[in-house]
């Protein structure tokens, strides 16, 4: 889904007790969906190969965590970590048809921890299975807010939304956001924008959602600057091997 960088394996603090993290991407896919979506790296890396990527197609990692190997086992090792629909949106319309098989799946696995995120939230918990309360302990959605317009929509539904954990991924952040409460969000991860036609993050947006979190007890993670980050009327174009870094050393993550 999600549209921000293509650094996919950004750390939850429960990852460090799985054995291993797997990316499992049932379909491919996906249709823009708001300003978020301008610069998608599925789009992006699909069209350097000449696909469609608007087009969504079941793929064949379709039945990935129930798939066997020679011996027997699980291919995806038993208490894996699983980054699921990283290529799609996990509840993109195009997907209803495959979605229900896809929840099976995870109920039958549950001794895997499968981690998603939406900007699709108004419809997602329609989407949810009769049998969610069973498996949502082992299910984190999170949703995508990435300016203040998308976060209007999206929080309330997001804060309803009945997730054990709930976590707000504001990358690319466009603008700065003003939450209107954050009652109920127990973590917010901000990023910058990367790769070609990246669109400027201000470190003022960042601090402005961090002295939110601050203030309502939220956890909070700067996780990169994007390629082009501003900083105190300065603008900085920094390269993707540093993006990480340099939001680290910001040093204003709160646990
Ligand atoms: S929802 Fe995510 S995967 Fe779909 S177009 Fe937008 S950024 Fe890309």
């Amino acid at each position: 889904m999600p549209g921000f960088s293509e650094e996919l394996l950004f750390e939850l603090p429960e990852e460090k007790n799985a054995q291993c993290s797997v990316a499992w991407n049932p379909w491919h896919g996906c249709r823009r969906y708001s300003e978020g979506c301008r610069n998608c790296y599925v789009y992006r890396i699909d069209s350097s190969h000449g696909i469609d990527a608007s087009s969504v197609k079941k793929t064949k990692a379709f039945s990935l965590p129930l798939d066997k190997g020679k011996g027997g086992r699980y291919r995806i090792p038993y208490g894996s970590f699983v980054y699921a629909c990283f290529s799609s949106d996990f509840f993109i319309d195009s997907a209803d048809k495959w979605r229900s098989q896809a929840w099976e799946m995870m109920r039958i696995r549950k001794d895997l921890r499968f981690f998603m995120i939406t900007k699709r939230i108004i419809r997602a918990a329609s989407l949810l299975p009769d049998y969610w309360d069973e498996i949502k302990d082992k299910v984190d959605i999170a949703c995508t807010m990435e300016n203040q317009q998308e976060a209007d929509k999206r929080l309330s539904a997001y804060k309803s939304f009945p997730v054990c954990r709930h976590t707000i991924i504001c990358e690319p952040l466009l603008g700065p956001i003003n939450f209107s409460s954050l009652k109920g969000i127990d973590c917010i991860s901000v990023g910058g924008e990367s790769g070609t036609g990246a669109r400027i993050c201000s470190y003022s947006w960042v601090l402005g959602i961090r002295e939110q979190c601050m203030a309502a007890g939220v956890s909070f993670r700067f996780k990169q600057t994007g390629a082009k980050f501003e900083k105190e009327g300065k603008l900085f174009s920094i390269p993707r091997s540093l993006q990480h870094l340099q939001a680290a050393k910001a040093g204003i993550n709160l646990p």
